[in-house]
């Protein structure tokens, strides 16, 4: 059967010169990209690692990630990619809890000491037996970190060329650990089958470059699911070229999609409100006339976000939906079809979704339900953890979390996550409606909407809200504002300003903490 693997190779086949990896002033082309990757293959042969063993790899989006993680594939072993902002303690948790025997780290740069972090989580795992440095210099020999050996020392002298190990379509490829913003992070199993499947059945969604090379600025944090799968199915499957952004800004963005001629963008909403943001100075002109593609996904699109976008660049924004636990594409709404404003679309090809009640009984007609999938993208289980496997997973439906309505046509609208769910005196409130409405206010900048336990409603409706620069909002302004246009039940009773939100390193706001 087919190691994920192959989506590598296959561009080092067929396109072996051109680039693969753009990251700064550095050019990688496919062949080379390859070839160090079968070199890790072999080091990870070499250290003891055998097919099925995990290995865990923190990095930011450098081109060692994609070099270890298709390495690690090539060799049989499971990738087990870990957040960057994560602390010694969890990272030593994500070790423990996925068996990992060798970790791979970024050294990382002043402001960014992972590798002090994954050194000590390290340091504190005697399962995990090997610890490689993925120093900061490229190319450098000597480790800043004490003990450990750096990438380029132990790649020294082996073979650029590895024979992919036989998967089997059902063996586990990644293990992801869910982004955590609802409680204990659990890591979903996700095969080589699943993964595969999801990068080709997006494919047909997408525009392709005129020219025929696509070049996608990789900005979604590769350790995550929406980065990963971005990666493979608009970078590797179509043998384009990956231009490389550590970290979103949006000035710097806009700067390597004018420089590199960027074809396609994927982010999730809180980029695009970056790229409206930037402070300027770049060629609009031909940054709109590059782009053919902009995915967004991970949060809810706003309609007037979209509206925006298309109107600067020229490009209707594709929103997919997806988890961790569905590797992860779920459904489209795809212009090129047929779109409807503030709906997550249909399901994507193979896959199917229904809305069900808390007994996981099917809902008949509009809802609002629970979605629950399935199909080739629902996730093996939750790594060791059968129980909690079985909450959420029944004769192949996966139930997401996530509430939403379906209209006539198949096309299905999200109301909410259930756990953001407020219930005030009785009354379910659902937050996005509310953060809908207060970002049409031209004093609000970005607003998510909480519920705090209180004594005699249960819960009291709270907006954190970003004022727009130069904008003098008060509480009480926003409040009357609100009461105006939403049921009494409904609109927030307090409003809290602050200068930035809790947000997860993919762009998600942590509403666990603002409660
Ligand atoms: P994660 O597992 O970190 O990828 O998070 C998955 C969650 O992101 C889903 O359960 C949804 O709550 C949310 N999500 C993903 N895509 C969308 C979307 N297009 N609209 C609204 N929420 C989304």
């Amino acid at each position: 059967m087919l190691n994920l693997s192959v989506l590598l190779e296959d561009g080092a086949r067929t396109t072996p010169e051109r680039d693969c990896l753009v990251f700064g002033d550095l050019r990688l082309s496919y062949a080379l990209t390859d070839m160090i990757a079968n070199q890790v293959a072999n080091l990870l042969v070499q250290r003891g690692v055998r097919p099925g063993d995990r290995v865990a790899l923190a990095s930011p989006n450098v081109p060692y990630f994609p070099f270890v993680y298709f390495g690690a594939l090539k060799a049989g072993a499971v990738v087990v990619p870990l957040n960057i902002l994560l602390t010694a303690r969890e990272i030593a948790y994500h070790l423990e809890d996925s068996g990992a025997t060798a970790l791979f780290a970024f050294a990382g740069s002043p402001d960014l000491p992972l590798g002090e972090r994954a050194h000590a989580a390290f340091s504190q795992v005697d399962s995990c037996r090997t610890y490689i440095d993925l120093p900061a210099a490229a190319g450098a020999t000597e480790s800043g970190i004490e003990g450990a050996q750096t990438l380029w020392a132990a790649l020294d002298g082996l073979p650029g060329t590895f024979s992919p190990v036989r998967t089997d379509a059902d063996d586990t490829a990644v293990v992801i650990y869910t982004s955590g913003t609802t409680g204990t992070p659990k890591g979903a199993e996700l095969s080589h089958n699943n993964l595969l499947f999801n990068a080709v059945a997006c494919d047909t969604l997408f525009g392709r470059s005129p020219s025929g090379h696509d070049v996608f600025l990789t900005v979604l944090p590769l350790f995550h699911i929406f980065g990963q799968t971005t990666m493979m199915n608009l970078g590797l499957y179509r043998h384009g070229t990956l231009v490389l952004q550590p970290r979103f800004d949006g000035d710097e963005a806009l700067r390597l999609m004018e420089r590199e001629r960027v074809t396609i963008f994927a982010g999730v909403p809180t980029m695009y409100w970056g790229l409206l943001g930037a402070k300027g100075g770049h060629d609009i002109d031909a940054i709109t006339a590059a782009l053919v593609t902009a995915v967004s996904g991970g949060s809810a699109l706003p309609g007037e976000l979209a509206r925006k976008v298309t109107e600067r660049f020229g490009v209707e924004i594709l929103e997919g939906y997806g988890l961790s636990e569905t590797s992860p594409v779920v459904s489209f709404n795809n212009p090129k079809v047929k779109a409807k404003t503030g709906s997550i679309g249909r399901p994507i090809w193979g896959v199917e979704m229904k809305l069900v009640d808390p007994g996981f009984a099917d809902i008949e007609g509009e809802g609002p339900g629970e979605i629950a999938v399935r199909g080739h993208c629902v996730m093996k289980g939750y790594h060791g953890n059968p129980e909690a496997t079985a909450q959420v997973v029944r004769d192949g439906w996966f139930r997401t979390g996530d509430i939403a309505r379906r209209d006539e046509e198949g096309f299905y609208f999200i109301v909410d996550r259930s756990k953001d769910l407020i219930i005030r005196g009785g009354y379910n409130v659902y937050p996005r409606e509310l953060e809908e409405l207060l970002m049409t206010h031209p004093g609000v900048s970005l607003a998510a909407v909480v519920g705090v336990p209180h004594d005699t409603h249960g819960e009291e409706i709270t907006a954190f809200v970003i004022r727009e620069e130069d904008s003098a909002l008060t509480e009480e302004e926003l409040v009357a504002w609100s009461k105006e246009r939403l049921a009494a039940y409904k609109y927030p009773r307090l409003v809290r300003f602050r200068d930035a939100l809790p947000m997860t390193a993919t762009g998600k706001i942590l509403k666990r903490e603002l409660r």
